[in-house]
């Protein structure tokens, strides 16, 4: 239901932590002059979702409503929108609000500006705690949306919004993306498998790092990989000492990181874009006689999103996902922790997130 009041929402929502989720009501603004709304119809399932709902992000805000990779259709548009048109599919990752006029902002780099408002886990800017994807509704200002290229798939394309744009942003970056160099890629979860189909689609030579020795068939026939390192082989690990220009690190657990550096050149670079809840361990002085450096990075900012999306529709990029009901997302987040996903699970929430009937 639309109107002045706003709009009325169901979702999925985290109560404590235990990051159980459960069905949840709650009201979304009206969609405002520069406001798009859209119906959800995909939303992938990020492992930092996993994080916040159980409150391991700093202070949980409860009801929590995760969900940063949101793919749907326009149903509504403010006066003032441009981008835009009733019946668009429409995306939206990890953020929906910043200041719009600081030096981060200035340079498309919303993630960093001090004031960013993120899709869950923030204070909006009507005050209210803002509510990611696993639900029926979203309100966005347009500048947060991303439009969807015409031959992308919502399901497939949707991971892209988070952990697309996580892998994408700091291998452009740190120059991570140059045809004919050497990336490792650590972890081959969601955000990693998604950075081997970037890699190869610039021509790189791609090294998996995983613990989980099972995968290496998958990583190479699959996804293209050329080679596979069981991170937990010393042997595997020492005769490839030196083989590697840059590493993207996706790991969402404490891990030794040493190793890691060890695989690198001189001037390699170490990009960690997992979140581990714990420190991870550095010792400088093999980086120091390597010059080379440790890095991390946030999610892209919209314009580059954006680049990222139409990069990958025109290489025919999307993850590889497992679509699944929406009362199935607590096993989904069982089935998560424990690597039990190839690689992304993603909730049909067009066809079934389903609101009680009202008494
Ligand atoms: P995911 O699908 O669960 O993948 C993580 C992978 O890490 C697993 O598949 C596994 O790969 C490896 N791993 C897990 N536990 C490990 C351990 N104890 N030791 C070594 N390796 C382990 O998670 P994801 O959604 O890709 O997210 C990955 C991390 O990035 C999370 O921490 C998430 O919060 C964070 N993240 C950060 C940003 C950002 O802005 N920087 C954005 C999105 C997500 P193998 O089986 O191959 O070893
Ligand atoms: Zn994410
Ligand atoms: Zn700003």
């Amino acid at each position: 239901m639309a109107g002045e009041d706003g709009v009325k929402t169901f979702g999925w929502a985290a109560r404590d932590t235990s990051g159980i989720l459960s069905p949840f009501e709650f009201t979304r603004r009206a969609t405002g002059a520069k406001d798009v709304r859209f119906k959800v119809l995909f939303c992938g399932i990020c492992h930092t979702d996993l994080g916040a709902a159980r409150g391991d992000l700093g202070l949980p805000i409860y009801p929590l409503v995760p969900g940063h990779e949101i793919a749907g259709i326009v149903t509504e548009i403010g006066k003032q929108v441009t981008r835009f048109k009733v019946g668009d599919k429409v995306g939206v990752g990890c953020f929906v609000g910043s200041c719009r006029s600081c030096e981060q902002c200035s340079n498309d780099l919303e993630p960093y500006c001090p004031k960013n408002i993120m899709t869950y886990l923030s204070i909006g800017e009507d005050g209210a705690p803002t509510h990611g994807g696993y639900s029926n509704e979203m309100v966005v200002d347009e500048h947060f949306a991303i439009r969807w290229p015409e031959n992308l798939p919502l399901d497939g394309g949707a991971p892209l919004l988070c952990a697309g744009s996580t892998v994408y942003s700091p291998m452009m970056y740190y120059g991570l993306n140059k045809p004919g160099s050497h990336l490792g890629v650590v972890g081959l979860g969601g955000l990693g498998h998604v950075a081997v189909k970037f890699a190869k689609a610039w021509g790189l030579t791609v090294t998996v790092i995983s613990t989980s020795a099972r995968k290496e068939e998958e990583a190479i026939n699959r996804l293209g990989a050329d080679k596979f390192l069981v991170s937990t082989d010393p042997q595997q690990m020492q005769e490839a000492t030196g083989t590697l220009d840059g590493i993207i690190d996706t790991v969402s657990a404490f891990h030794p990181v040493m190793p890691l550096f060890g695989l690198l050149k001189t001037h390699g670079k170490l990009v960690v874009v997992g979140a581990p809840n714990k420190p991870l361990e550095v010792d400088i002085f093999p980086l120091m006689i390597g010059r080379k450096m440790l890095a991390s990075s946030a999610a892209a900012g919209i314009k580059e999103t954006q680049e990222m999306i139409d990069f990958a529709a025109k290489h025919n990029i999307t993850a590889d996902v497992e679509v699944i009901p929406a009362n199935y997302v607590n096993k989904a987040m069982e089935r998560l922790e424990k690597g039990d996903v190839r690689y992304r699970f993603v909730i049909d929430i067009g066809n079934t997130l389903v609101a009680a009937p009202s008494t």
